[in-house]
């Protein structure tokens, strides 16, 4: 299959890309390798969106967005891009059964995925208790106790999404202060079974079949307590999705993909968009800025060639 632009990646950053692409006419497909959306989609509610004055469900911003991009004629191709590489006209992108797509501009908008911790029992529970979406797994934990590993603000807001299934949700953080921004903050410390593990550290994660407790260490004093719970959610950051152009484009020491203002990167003709970028802020309405930005600049790309 050839465009001239290939867009990969569904999320925020890529359906605007293809929804500006769509109504400028150009000839591009966007390349998606799960649900469209990205993590948005994975999203319970989403409060901080402009002109949006009431939550609405990340889902259903998500299903808005693929609709927009749709009704301008965009086509989305589902697809695991594997491997990116240049060719004499441009680009070749190729998925893990070896079917290749050809473009002669190429726009990264492939997002990030949660980090793994690598404790101890994290590998082993993984689908038995231990968990890195709260809205896809939640609701398996009614009415027992979960932990939240992190203090950022996919931790805070997701374990206040828990706490409305879970009998208790205990916030596990490693310093005495919550990252996450404060109305987040505030909204979290007001549940009443929500309640904060300070200065403490997840070490191990043990059981017999399933998640049965977790072990904490106390970053100030070191010493360890067994807390049990049934469930443990991980939010400590994110990494970028990269496998299939790592080394391609220049990227910081993280994998994060470097660009100029314009979305370009190192190599003339790739652009890219929202949460695979170097960037400060990662958020919905930082990704739709950046994708409406790389489309744009995609297109005088092709343009001039
Ligand atoms: P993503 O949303 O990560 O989308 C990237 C897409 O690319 C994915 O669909 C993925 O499947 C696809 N992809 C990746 N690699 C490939 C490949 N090789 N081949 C094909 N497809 C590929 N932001 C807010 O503004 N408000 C919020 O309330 C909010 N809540 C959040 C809650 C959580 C739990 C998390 C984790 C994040 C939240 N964010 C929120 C942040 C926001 O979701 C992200 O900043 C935003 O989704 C980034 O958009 P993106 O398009 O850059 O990447
Ligand atoms: P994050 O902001 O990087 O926070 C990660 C959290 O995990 C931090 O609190 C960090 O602790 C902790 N952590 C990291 N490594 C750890 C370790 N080894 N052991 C224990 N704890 C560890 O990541 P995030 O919360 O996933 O957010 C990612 C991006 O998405 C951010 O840009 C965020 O703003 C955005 N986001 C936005 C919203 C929203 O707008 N509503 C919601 C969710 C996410 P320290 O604080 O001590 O470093």
């Amino acid at each position: 299959m050839r465009a001239d632009l290939i867009i990969l990646g569904a999320g925020p950053a890529g359906l605007t890309a293809g929804l500006y692409t769509g109504r400028a006419r150009t000839d591009a497909i966007l390349i998606e390798k799960g649900m469209p959306g990205g993590q948005m989609a994975a999203t319970e509610l989403v409060d901080n969106y402009p002109g949006q004055s009431e939550p609405i469900l990340g889902v259903e911003l998500a299903q808005r967005m693929e609709a927009q991009v749709r009704k301008f004629g965009i086509e989305i191709q589902y697809a695991d891009i594997v491997s990116v590489s240049r060719t004499a006209s441009g680009f070749d992108l190729s998925n893990d059964s070896g079917v290749t797509y050809s473009c002669r501009s190429l726009l990264i908008a492939t997002g990030a995925s949660p980090v793994k911790l690598g404790i101890p029992g994290e590998l082993e529970f993984a689908g038995k208790g231990v968990s890195y979406c709260a809205i896809c797994d939640g609701p398996f934990f009614r009415d027992v106790e979960v932990a939240v590993i992190g203090g950022g603000d996919s931790a805070v807001e997701e374990a206040v999404y828990l706490s409305r299934l879970a009998s208790k949700v205990h916030l596990i953080h490693r310093r005495d202060q919550l990252r996450a921004v404060k109305e987040i903050q505030e909204r979290a410390l007001a549940v009443p079974n929500l309640v904060v593990h300070w200065n403490s550290a997840p070490e191990k994660i043990i059981g017999a079949n399933d998640v049965e407790a977790i072990h904490l260490r106390s970053t100030v004093e070191n010493s360890m307590t067994e807390l049990p719970v049934s469930g443990v959610f991980f939010y400590v950051g994110i990494k970028p999705n990269d496998e299939a152009f790592r080394g391609l484009v220049e990227a910081d020491s993280r994998g994060f993909v470097i660009t100029d203002e314009k979305m370009a990167t190192s190599v003339p003709g790739i652009f890219a968009a929202g949460d695979i970028r170097a960037k400060e802020l990662r958020q919905i309405s930082t990704a739709v800025g950046d994708g409406a930005a790389a489309a744009y600049s995609a297109q005088r790309y092709l343009e001039n060639l």
